[in-house]
């Protein structure tokens, strides 16, 4: 096994990871009032190792800090440099995993007791890990799961909050003890929304089809860049629509999208088999398409790619 990244960004400073603590009346331990990323640095063709789309994650974590008015948050090119920095401290010469955490931490001096964002400092921590793909390249099983995802008047989908994981842990929780690897999630509306760590799309006559922003979803990068690969390099028609329950049974191939997961093609949707044969041909077309990208073997999209190495 690799060994871990022993560095972290802490609350203003690089400290060793046992030294990044936390007390247990943190709020954001206590109500769930966080807000994060997850963002992949892969190994270059070439050598050398590049963030995938770094700047569009930012944005995203900026975005959801607004919401909770987590208002501490370095500016985004120093933000930048403080995650390349740390890569390069943890020496990480492997395809790793970056999770900046924004949260609420202690309420003020004089400031009531309460849930609360205002009257509430705030605190940053950065955690960089070793991270290859974890997902089986054979494909997947998804349940739909009886949780509904959480509705955009509840707790927005769109913001990166750590609470709304609560929603996803039962969902895949259910799913597995059910014997499936994930979740498909409806939202309550009952059309299709997202998995419990990614974005979905379907295949249907040749056509990508995908939730739009407005199903209750997370705008996911990966999602982004799926619909721009298929379109630009593939020549596919893509869709963002509505996806019943009922439509799920009838499609023609399906995968997950998200930057952990990577693109990972989904065989079969509740006991319905979509692929007798293993994984479908546009499924395996856009994931080796994606893991090329991010690898930096496809100069076209470069532009998404940060060097870690100065
Ligand atoms: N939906 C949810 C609920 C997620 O947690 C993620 C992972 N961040 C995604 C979608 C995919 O987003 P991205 O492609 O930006 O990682």
């Amino acid at each position: 096994p690799r060994s871990p990244h022993p560095w972290v960004y802490f609350e203003g400073q690089v400290v060793a990871a046992a030294e990044a603590l936390v007390p247990v009346t943190t709020q954001a331990f206590n109500y769930g009032t966080a807000v994060f990323e997850g963002i992949r640095a892969y190994v270059a063709g070439c050598g050398g190792l590049n963030v995938f789309r770094l700047d569009d994650h930012l944005k995203r974590l900026e975005n959801s800090a607004r919401l909770l008015q987590l208002e501490n948050l370095p500016r985004r090119a120093e933000m930048k440099a403080i995650i390349l920095d740390l890569l390069r401290r943890n020496e990480a010469t492997t395809d790793s995993y970056v999770r900046p955490l924004a949260y609420k931490k202690a309420l003020l001096p004089g400031v009531g007791f309460g849930v609360k964002l205002t009257g509430v400092s705030n605190g940053l921590v950065i955690n960089t890990l070793p991270m290859g793909a974890y997902m089986p390249a054979g494909g997947i099983r998804c349940a739909i799961s009886s949780w509904r995802r959480i509705p955009d008047v509840s707790l927005p989908a769109r913001a990166k909050i750590t609470g709304s994981y609560a929603n996803s842990a039962l969902a895949m929780e259910s799913a597995q003890r059910n014997g499936f690897d994930d979740a498909l999630m409806l939202n309550v509306h009952g059309n299709l929304a997202e998995s419990t760590t990614s974005n979905v799309f379907v295949v249907k006559d040749g056509c990508l089809i995908t939730p739009p922003l407005s199903a209750h979803i997370l705008e996911g990068i990966t999602r982004d860049a799926v619909m721009t690969l298929a379109r630009e390099e593939l020549g596919l028609q893509v869709i963002e629509r509505d996806i019943s329950f009922s439509e799920l049974f009838s499609v023609d191939e399906c995968f997950l999208a998200g930057t952990g997961v990577e693109i990972v093609p989904v065989t079969q949707i509740d006991h319905y088999v979509l692929q007798e044969s293993g994984v479908g041909e546009i499924s395996a077309a856009i994931k080796s398409l994606y893991l090329q990208t991010v690898k930096g073997l496809n100069s076209k999209y470069a532009h998404w790619l940060s060097p870690v190495s100065d």
